[in-house]
């Protein structure tokens, strides 16, 4: 299998190139050649299947040539060994929990299969690799977490001086080794763009750099893999049961996992794409029109505030469209067929904090802001199409209350329990650098400290 990119000036990769660049040289994202279809026997037997056995068949359809049968299965085995929740509301509606993972947030679950994918291809090939990552709060610490120590590997981490959770901080800073955090007086969009900028740089080709980010394919497919599983739980996929799902979204990474799922054979009956104020795609999904927001604005469901998302490319692209990575769209994509599988909706911070105190009141589930925008873009999609509303549903939770003790605490008034990979943080000394948001300013501290 090849993957292309959507900027089309480069000639197709096998996976262990795309895992390995990240970004094309054309400054395109990857995308498989064509989707493999999830297999009969897998759709009629994933409700039966544990999440890792689901993982590894869905990986292994990607992977032929790069990596064996039993690696697939290892990597899985060892990368998803936490729970995956899916819990039930309130009808057919769920939740699905992806913050059970060691960071607490659905990173996690990229994150894990990427550390464990490119440190053997890099152990292999006798490579050392500089992965340069932007977060707006999760990432980074998932990232980190997954490379931490994995030899020829080393991790430069970029996150928005003022715009991540204290806790998200410290579970980036505090672990050291390998890994170098430095703080950017700016916004993600800014962190995203350094990176960006530096992956086109022809300056600094011998730092071998890679990403990831979720312009990294990497991201992509195993995140294919918890739509799959959670659907099976919930509704006769095999029959062909079509299932409702939220996707809390900013740089568009998460839905197109969903996408990809989708697209090979799960039957979905509407994406939900829920945004927080950073309302550019669901105004361009109604519109025809792009144009992004800059700068983004600041809300409460902070690893949502994005105002270009990479991953628009690859959906644009999918839907016979083309977006170049500034944002200009070249090329209107089928918005009759995006109309057809996307209801997007916008949530702004009120109407957040309104939804975790109400969600929590009615139902005793605790929800966190990111969560909170999926749950309510699912309750806007019920009013729209009542007539649904006992369809099988699912909502995304992406993130651990505990990650925002402050918002959960004033809507709902429980403090809510540290899990064990937030447990000891508040005490852990920390060390990052800083950095104005220029690009000289980022290329020195590559050639000085990183050649
Ligand atoms: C990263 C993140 C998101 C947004 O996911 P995308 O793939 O960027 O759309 C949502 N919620 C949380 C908690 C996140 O960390």
């Amino acid at each position: 299998m090849k993957f292309y990119s959507t900027n089309k000036s480069v000639e197709p990769v096998t996976l262990d190139r795309a895992l390995l660049q990240g970004q094309a040289a054309d400054k395109g994202l990857y995308l498989p050649e064509s989707i493999p279809a999830i297999s009969k026997d897998l759709l009629k037997n994933a409700r039966d299947m544990s999440y890792e056995e689901i993982a590894a068949k869905v990986l292994i359809s990607y992977s032929e040539g790069i990596f064996t049968e039993d690696e697939i299965i290892e990597i899985c085995t060892d990368a998803y060994d936490f729970e995956v929740p899916v819990e039930k509301v309130v009808n057919r509606s769920h939740i699905l929990r992806l913050d059970h993972g060691p960071t607490a947030s659905f990173k996690d679950f990229a994150a894990r299969f990427m550390g464990r994918a490119i440190g053997r291809l890099v152990a292999k090939r006798g490579e050392e690799l500089l992965i340069l990552t932007a977060t707006s709060g999760d990432t980074g610490s998932a990232v980190a977490n997954a490379f931490l120590g994995v030899e020829g590997i080393r991790v430069l981490v970029l996150f928005p001086v003022d715009e991540v959770s204290v806790r998200q901080r410290k579970q980036m800073t505090t672990l050291g080794d390998n890994v170098t955090m430095i703080a950017v007086n700016g916004k993600f969009d800014d962190c995203q763009a350094l990176v960006k900028q530096a992956f086109g740089d022809g300056d600094l080709n011998d730092l071998n750099l890679s990403s990831a980010n979720s312009i990294n394919i990497g991201r992509l497919l195993p995140q294919s893999v918890y739509y799959i599983y959670a659907a099976s739980r919930i509704a006769d996929i095999a029959g062909g049961e079509k299932t409702v799902i939220s996707v809390p979204s900013g740089n568009f990474g998460n839905l197109m996992g969903g996408i990809l799922a989708f697209k090979s054979g799960l039957p979905v009956e509407k994406f939900v794409v829920s945004t927080n104020a950073n309302d550019e795609v669901p105004v361009f999904f109604r519109t025809g029109d792009y144009n992004k927001i800059e700068p983004s604005k600041v809300c409460i469901s902070n690893a949502m505030n994005v105002g270009h998302p990479s991953n628009l490319a690859r959906l644009v692209d999918l839907y016979g469209g083309h977006i170049d990575e500034k944002g200009i769209l070249a090329k209107v994509p089928d918005m009759n067929a995006i109309n057809r599988d996307f209801f997007s909706v916008s949530i702004d911070d009120n109407s957040t904090r309104e939804t975790i105190k109400r969600v929590y009141n009615d139902y005793n589930i605790v929800l966190e802001p990111h969560g909170a925008v999926g749950w309510k873009g699912l309750e806007h999609f019920f009013e729209a199409n009542p007539q649904l509303v006992n369809a099988p549903a699912i909502s995304l939770e992406t993130a651990h209350p505990a990650k925002f003790p402050d918002e959960v605490i004033s809507a709902t008034g429980v403090d809510p329990k540290l899990p064990k990979a937030l447990m000891g943080l508040d005490d852990k000394d920390e060390s990052f650098g800083n950095m104005n948001a220029l690009y000289s300013e980022f290329k020195d501290i590559l050639k000085k400290d990183f050649r």
